[in-house]
This record gives structure tokens, C-alpha cells and sequence, in this order.
């Protein structure tokens, strides 16, 4: 049988592509044994040709906007794992930073959160004597105190302890107390007995 001439280019077109391949794959393998020769080689490569790497990377990224975003993203938290200390700073100079350029924003939410929680407590002291409030100053108590392992590692004080709260819903653990209540508490041993020792009238408001 004699074979045409496009038969002939199409076996000779398939042995090219086996080859290519068969070339391709020995490389892979290679690269995979002498991973530092090749990062070498690559880093040699670019620093020969940086301009046309540089454009090159760019014209991808911008052919390929959201691979592009994961990669970065993918690379700075290898990174951050990598450096978690800088990262922690990096992560508090850029918090401290947005904080400064949006004080109203930071004022709001902080207002808002704060409403979140204390109208969950009825903005009154939880303690049954007590019971003042909404226009008194108010704090978050641990019903059980930190010190017995229930939320150990919750934030102590303030919006990080209020987030906390929200997130975690966490609420029947958590009591609002006035002032008064809440030190009474504390020297008392967990109980206020503000009703005992001081009387309801006599509260320290
Ligand atoms: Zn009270
Ligand atoms: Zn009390």
C-alpha cells in the first residue's frame, strides 16, 4: 500500500509530537532530581532577561486577573507563615494605620457592637438586687471566672470580649454588671450581696 503524502506528514507530525513529549517529560524528571540546579538556572535566566520575564509576568497577570489574585494571595500568606512575627507587626501597623485615616467608621462600629451586646443584657446590671441601669456604666462578666477554664483564652476586656461574645454566642456565660456589682463580686468571693451588706438604696452609684 502506498501511503499518501498526508498520511506520510501526519506519522511524521506524531513521531515529532512523541519525541516533544519524551524530551519534555526527561526534563521533568530532571528538574525534579536537581531542584537547586534548576531554581538556580531559572534565577540566572531571569536576571539575564528581567525586563522580558517582567513583561511577560505582567501580560499573564493581566490576561488572568483571578489566578493572578490567588497566586499573590497564596504567596504572601506562604510568607506569613513564614515570618509570623513580621506578619503580626505588618497586621498591627496596617490595623493602626486604617484606624487613624476612619476614626467615625471605628467610633461607629465600636457603638454598634457595644449596642449589640448591652441591649442583649437589657442595659441593666444582672444583679437581682441591683438591676440599675441603662444610664450607669456597665460591664461584661464572666459568670464563671476565667481563672476555671470556661473561655480561657477569650480577649479580657472590651471590643475584642464583645466580638467574642457575638461570634462564639456565647451569651448565658457572659453577664453585664454595674461597677459596684461587679468589684462586690470580686472581693465577695463571686457573689455581689449588695442586697446584704449594703441595702438597695445605699448601692454605690
Ligand atoms: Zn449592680
Ligand atoms: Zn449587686
Amino acid at each position: 500500500m502506498v501511503m499518501s503524502v498526508n498520511e506520510a506528514f501526519d506519522i511524521a507530525e506524531q513521531k515529532r509530537a512523541r519525541r516533544k513529549a519524551k524530551k519534555r517529560a526527561a526534563h521533568k524528571k530532571w528538574k525534579a532530581a536537581n531542584k537547586e540546579k534548576e531554581a538556580a538556572r531559572m534565577k540566572d535566566y531571569y536576571n539575564n532577561n528581567k525586563e522580558a520575564c517582567d513583561a511577560r509576568h505582567k501580560a499573564w497577570c493581566d490576561a488572568n486577573p483571578e489566578k493572578a489574585k490567588a497566586c499573590k494571595r497564596a504567596a504572601h500568606k506562604a510568607w506569613c507563615d513564614a515570618n509570623p512575627e513580621k506578619a503580626k507587626a505588618c497586621k498591627r501597623a496596617a490595623y493602626k494605620k486604617w484606624k487613624a485615616a476612619n476614626p467615625d467608621y471605628h467610633k461607629a462600629y465600636h457603638a454598634e457592637l457595644r449596642k449589640i451586646i448591652f441591649e442583649h443584657y437589657d442595659n441593666k446590671c444582672s444583679c437581682p438586687t441591683c438591676k440599675s441601669g441603662p444610664n450607669i456604666e456597665l460591664e461584661i462578666d464572666h459568670i464563671i471566672p476565667f481563672a476555671e477554664g470556661l473561655h480561657k483564652h477569650a480577649p479580657r476586656s472590651g471590643h475584642s470580649l464583645w466580638l467574642y461574645i457575638i461570634k462564639n454566642e456565647c451569651w448565658n456565660d457572659f453577664q453585664i454588671l454595674c461597677k459596684a456589682c461587679n468589684t462586690r463580686k470580686h472581693w465577695n468571693g463571686g457573689t455581689c450581696n449588695c442586697g446584704v451588706h449594703s441595702g438597695k438604696s445605699k448601692l454605690l452609684l
